[in-house]
């Protein structure tokens, strides 16, 4: 039974703390931080600039780390591991969404959204395969060959969401991703996050909007770097379970027809 619970709980926070600078200028970025969530849940972190929801999200994933406190993920202490055991992690478990899109300007949309995968020691035609199929889930598979600048702001964020899930990573976490969108293209990222939470996987977003909490199944509030308010809006035994069949591995991977060569059509598939 006690094992059962455990299970669920994905990522557990334990005094965490992020101090900046020394002596008079010694600021804390997180106080004594707890913060204990669930699998499926979707957690919408709000409140103040500079009150440390990125510090936050950042550390959740393992692109920075607190100064001291605890941090379990999945139940192995992440506190003191090495870079490199971070960024394996990284890899597997975590996508990331920010506000700016974070795509590199000078790789196609399709390369951008593989790029996650270089680090399983897939083949890059498989890694490509994988980047197509996760692009078609958002409606951006026309857009594979074109640069990020040819991209409306919205489809830019739907491709870096292609590119936070083309892993099948089991948490999302998004920095402000509706911040530099407009109301419509806001939906429609909104709507792919909410997609995304339903097949099982684990959300932590920070957003000034308070509209967008009606996706959420937890709202906290954050003020000086601590918990201000935690409000669960959805019951954890009301979580979306996660789904077997995983997004983007859901099409086989292609077996190459060895011996049918074609000579009209080439076998590069758009
Ligand atoms: P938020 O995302 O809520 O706006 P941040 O997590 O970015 O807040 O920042 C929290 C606090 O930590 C702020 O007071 C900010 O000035 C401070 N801070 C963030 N990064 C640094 C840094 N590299 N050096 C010094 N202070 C920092
Ligand atoms: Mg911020």
């Amino acid at each position: 039974m006690e094992q059962k619970v455990s299970e669920n709980i994905i990522i557990e926070l334990k005094g965490l703390t992020k101090k900046y600078g020394y002596g008079d200028t010694e600021s804390f970025a997180l106080k004594d931080f707890d913060l204990t969530i669930k699998r499926g849940e979707f957690i919408m972190i709000m409140g103040p600039s500079g009150c440390g929801k990125t510090t936050l999200l950042n550390i959740i994933g393992l692109l920075d780390r607190a100064t001291y406190g605890d941090y379990n993920l999945n139940g192995e202490n992440v506190a003191g591991i090495s870079a490199s055991r971070q960024a394996k992690l990284r890899a597997k478990k975590i996508g990331f969404i920010f506000q700016n899109f974070n795509l590199i300007e000078d790789l196609s949309i399709l390369e951008n959204v593989a790029l996650p995968l270089v680090y399983t020691g897939r083949s890059k035609t498989s890694r490509l395969k994988s980047a197509s199929t996760a692009l078609k889930r958002f409606h951006l598979q026309e857009k594979e060959y074109y640069l990020p600048y040819q991209l409306s702001g919205g489809q830019q964020q739907r491709v870096a969401i292609a590119r936070a899930i083309v892993s099948n990573p089991e948490i999302i976490l998004a920095d402000e991703p509706t911040g530099n969108l407009d109301s419509r293209a806001s939906k429609a990222v909104m709507e792919e996050l909410s997609a995304i939470h339903k097949e099982g996987n684990t959300i932590i977003m920070v957003t000034h909007n308070p509209a967008l909490t009606v996706y959420a199944t937890r709202v906290i509030n954050m003020l000086d770097g601590a918990i201000d308010t935690d409000i669960k809006t959805v019951s954890d035994a009301n979580l979306p379970q996660p789904v077997s069949v995983k997004i983007v591995k859901k099409l086989p991977e292609p077996k190459e027809p060895k011996k049918r060569k074609k000579r009209k059509n080439s076998r590069r598939k758009k």
